[in-house]
């Protein structure tokens, strides 16, 4: 077992290993992939929840050069430990924050005319900064619309002194191989491409996220930007490649019990017992990032509630998640495997952050982004990093 090999502190209640070679390992698979074209990662919210700073290290180290953040502060804190690397800020700049890119190098995405105007007017004084341009081809969240668009040729002054570096959008469907929307979001951004041309001139284009990329080659354009499989996260039956898994989530059994009918499990009586249950407590509750959807959240609901193994084998949430605690009916597992004091795997091989989200009614990058500061954080492999 794992957890034996990597001196886990006796006042530990969870631990979540993070398995920096898988990272690595995910990475140079997709470089592979895209061969000449550059893979760019996604290391918003704090690398999806993982540890900007390691991963940002270990990637850059395993030669990605350009990384991607939402806010201005995530890029203020990756800039401090990644000196030369290409930090792109989603969001882009607002009136507050535009200094800020430039004091610390950091290439804003222009999602808006507005955006376009303030860094214009930052860009006067400092006539060297690049920036992205963002246009929506069919999202709808961020990026210059249709009219947006137009506006620019009448105002094109604004972008006479605006170096930008490559042109964006974004795919609203790229998990649904088969979805007529991916094409057209391609071609309307190519389209897009000629008709700025006279004011941007040829820029590079980007426009596959991780899902994105396993939609062929037309879609890899010139950059891509990967997160989710990087992350090791897997969409079941997608047909796009696996990528190696990259967490697992352990928690301390406290308590072992049996009870019989009629008895009632956790908060609200949700869980009923009706036959002789062998029931173990486990720390680790919604406080840590373990969804309360993942249990049972209304009397009599007959849902699916997420697994826990034990050693091999598995044993269901019964009743609620607490904050703090998990329920398990262990009723069919042999008592060796349930002790307390030992652990039960929450998230591993055995069972996925995919498989949880699923079950749960979300998905594996809520999972992964809600990980709670309460587990025990151990990075495995990466070289030291
Ligand atoms: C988060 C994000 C990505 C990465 O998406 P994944 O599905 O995690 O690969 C790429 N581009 C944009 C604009 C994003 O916001």
């Amino acid at each position: 077992m794992i957890l034996q090999d990597l001196k886990i502190p006796g006042s530990a209640s969870s631990v979540l290993i993070i398995d920096l070679e898988a990272i690595k390992s995910n990475f140079t698979y997709l470089q592979k992939k895209v061969s000449k074209v550059e893979v760019g990662v996604s290391i918003k919210s704090d690398a999806y929840g993982l540890g900007a700073k390691a991963v940002g290290k270990l990637l850059s180290a395993a030669g990605c050069k350009t990384f991607f953040v939402s806010t201005i502060s995530e890029g203020m804190d990756l800039r401090e430990i990644l000196p030369s690397s290409r930090i792109i800020v989603l969001n882009g700049p607002d009136r507050d924050s535009s200094k800020m890119f430039v004091e610390n190098s950091l290439t804003p995405v222009l999602n808006s005319l507005n955006q376009i105007d303030i860094w214009h007017k930052e860009t006067q004084q400092n006539p060297n900064n690049l920036s992205y341009l963002h246009v929506d081809t069919g999202m709808t969240r961020l990026g210059l619309n249709d009219k947006e668009i137009n506006k620019l040729f009448s105002k094109d002054d604004l972008l006479n002194d605006l170096k930008i570096e490559v042109l964006m959008s974004h795919l609203a469907c790229a998990e649904e191989a088969n979805s007529q929307k991916n094409e057209e979001q391609l071609e309307k951004l190519i389209v897009i491409k000629e008709k700025l041309s006279p004011l941007i001139g040829s820029v590079r284009t980007s426009l596959a996220n991780s899902a994105g990329i396993f939609l062929g080659s037309d879609f890899h354009l010139d950059l891509v930007r990967a997160g989710a499989f990087i992350y090791g996260l897997n969409k079941k039956d997608s047909g796009q490649d696996s990528s190696k898994p990259v967490i697992r989530v352990f928690a301390k059994i406290i308590q072992v019990q049996e009870v019989d009918s009629p008895s009632t499990v956790g908060y609200g009586a949700t869980h009923e017992i009706s036959r002789l249950t062998r029931i173990a407590t486990v720390a680790t509750g919604y406080a840590d990032g373990y969804i309360r959807s993942s249990g049972q959240t209304y009397k009599k609901e007959n849902k699916n509630t997420a697994k826990v193994y034990f050693g091999n084998m598995s044993a269901p949430i019964i009743g609620r998640v607490s904050m703090d605690l998990l329920t398990i009916d262990v009723s069919d597992l042999p008592d060796h495997l349930v002790q307390p004091g030992g652990y039960a795997e929450l998230i591993g091989n055995n069972y996925t952050v995919d498989d949880l989200a699923e079950v749960s009614g979300t998905i594996g990058y809520e999972i992964l982004v809600r990980l709670g500061r309460r587990h025990h954080r151990v990075f495995v492999g990466g070289d030291g990093i």
